[in-house]
C-alpha cells in the first residue's frame, strides 16, 4: 500500500490496523433466552469484512499505511483490567465452547488471542502515531472494546482496547487524553476509566437510555468531571449531531487542551441500524470525523485515533467506516454511497427542539454560555462544510476573511 500524500498525510499518513484473525472472533447465537431462536449474533464479522472490503474495491486502503497488529501483553490488559477478570478471559477461552465474560460478551473456544490481537491492534497504531511513523490511524478491530469494565465483559465488548491503548499513550508521554466515543450506546467502560482522572476526557454521544440501561445520564454538576454525557433522544439525524459537535463536543475537546484524541468509533447511529433508533448517513460521521481530526491537527499535532465499536447494519456500516477513513486520509475514494440521497431526505433530519433542549442543557452545564442559537449552528454547520470543500485551501480563505473584515 502506497502512503498518503494527502492534505492531512504530510511526510506521514493514515495507519490502518486489521487483521483476518479479527473475522474469526466467535461471539455465539444472538439468542438472549430459550424463546429467541439462535442465529447469526449482531456483532457479526460480517460486518467488519464489508468494511474492509469496501476500503479495499473503493481504493481508500491505498492511501493508508499498513500497521500490523501485536497481541496485548498480560501488563497491558492491567492497565485497566483487574488480575481476576484477566484470568478469567484465559479460563473461559480454554474452555471448548468458550463462554460468557460479563453481560452478553461471549467468547469462544481460544477467543482470548482474538481479544489480546484486538487490544493489540490499537497498541501498535498508539505506537506508530508516537514514533510518527503514522499521523494518525484507523483500527478496525474486533471485538469492540468501550463497553468492558475492569471486572467484566459487557455487550460484545471483552476488553476495553480504547482505554487501554489512551493509558498506553499516556505511558508514552502523553499526558492528556480525550477520548470522543459517537458509537450510539454509551461507552460505560470508558467514563469507567474517566472517572477521577483529570487528565483523561470522556465525551459521549449516545442514544438515551438503549445501553447499558442506566448509564450515560448528563451529569448535572460539570466542575471537575471527567465525563461528558450527551444522551440524545431516539430519532436524531443529522441536524443533531452537528448542534452537539458545535455546542458541547468541539468546545470541549479545545478547553481540555489534549495531547492525543480517541475516537470511539461505532455506526450503530445509522439509519438503518438493527440495533438503535437514530438517522445518521455515512456523510455525517465523516463529517463529525473531520471536525474532531481539525483539533488534533490544531492542538496535538495531528495525534488521533479511531477504534471501531459498534454498527450491526451489514449494508450500510462500511459507508459509513469508509467516510471517517477518507476524513483521516484526507483523499475522497471512487466510491458513492448510494443510500444517502434517501437518507438525507428522511424527515426530521433537521435540529428538533427536543434534541435542542438536551445539548443546550449541556453546554450551559460546561458554561458554554455563547451556545449558538439553532439558526446560528445551522450556518456555521454551512459555513465548516464550504471550507472542508476539496480544493479550498482553509487558511488561505480564513485569512481573506479576515482582510475583509468579515470576521
Ligand atoms: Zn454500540
Amino acid at each position: 500500500m502506497a502512503q498518503s500524500d494527502g492534505e492531512n498525510g504530510g511526510s506521514a499518513g493514515t495507519g490502518y490496523v486489521f487483521e483476518q484473525l479479527y473475522l474469526w472472533h466467535e461471539p455465539g447465537s444472538v439468542s438472549f433466552d430459550i424463546w429467541t431462536q439462535p442465529g447469526e449474533h449482531w456483532e457479526a464479522a460480517e460486518t467488519k469484512h464489508r468494511l474492509h472490503a469496501l476500503l479495499e474495491v473503493s481504493g481508500a486502503l491505498d492511501d493508508t499505511t499498513r500497521i500490523r497488529a501485536r497481541e496485548a501483553k498480560r501488563e497491558e490488559l492491567l492497565y485497566f483490567h483487574t488480575e481476576a477478570y484477566v484470568d478469567k478471559v484465559a479460563e473461559i477461552s480454554a474452555r471448548e465452547r468458550g463462554g460468557d465474560t460479563g453481560e452478553m460478551a461471549r467468547l469462544g473456544n481460544e477467543g482470548w488471542r482474538i481479544a489480546i490481537l484486538s487490544c493489540g491492534g490499537v497498541l501498535a497504531a498508539v505506537e506508530a502515531i508516537h514514533a510518527k511513523k503514522v499521523r494518525n490511524a484507523y483500527c478496525l478491530v474486533r471485538p469492540p472494546g468501550h463497553h468492558a469494565e475492569p471486572d467484566q465483559g459487557m455487550g460484545f465488548c471483552i476488553f476495553n482496547n480504547i482505554v487501554i491503548g489512551a493509558l498506553h499513550a499516556r505511558r508514552l508521554g502523553h499526558r492528556r487524553i480525550a477520548v470522543v466515543d459517537f458509537d450510539i450506546h454509551h461507552g460505560n467502560g470508558t467514563e469507567t476509566a474517566a472517572k477521577d482522572d483529570q487528565d483523561f476526557l470522556f465525551i459521549s454521544l449516545h442514544q438515551d437510555n438503549n445501553y447499558p440501561i442506566g448509564r450515560g445520564a448528563i451529569i448535572e454538576d460539570e466542575a471537575g468531571q471527567t465525563t461528558i454525557n450527551i444522551p440524545l433522544p431516539p430519532g436524531s439525524g443529522v441536524g443533531a449531531y452537528e448542534y452537539a459537535m458545535t455546542q458541547a463536543v468541539l468546545p470541549a475537546l479545545r478547553k481540555f487542551d489534549p495531547d492525543f484524541i480517541f475516537v470511539s468509533a461505532g455506526y450503530d447511529g445509522a439509519f438503518c441500524d438493527p440495533l438503535a433508533r437514530m438517522m445518521l448517513t455515512s456523510e455525517a460521521f465523516g463529517g463529525m470525523a473531520r471536525q474532531i481530526i481539525e483539533v488534533a491537527n490544531t492542538m496535538c499535532e495531528g495525534r488521533i485515533l479511531f477504534a471501531h465499536e459498534g454498527g450491526y447494519s451489514k449494508e450500510y456500516s462500511p459507508f459509513c467506516g469508509l467516510a471517517v477513513v477518507e476524513a483521516l486520509t484526507g483523499h475522497k475514494s471512487k466510491a458513492e454511497d448510494g443510500f444517502l440521497v434517501e437518507a438525507n431526505a428522511w424527515a426530521y433530519q433537521a435540529l428538533q427542539p427536543s434534541q435542542r433542549a438536551v445539548i443546550d442543557r449541556v453546554a450551559s452545564i460546561l458554561g458554554f454560555g455563547d451556545a449558538l442559537s439553532a439558526t446560528e449552528s445551522e450556518a456555521l454547520a454551512e459555513i465548516e462544510k464550504l471550507l472542508a470543500r476539496d480544493g479550498v485551501d482553509r487558511e488561505k480563505l480564513l485569512g481573506k476573511l479576515h482582510q475583509s473584515g468579515l470576521v
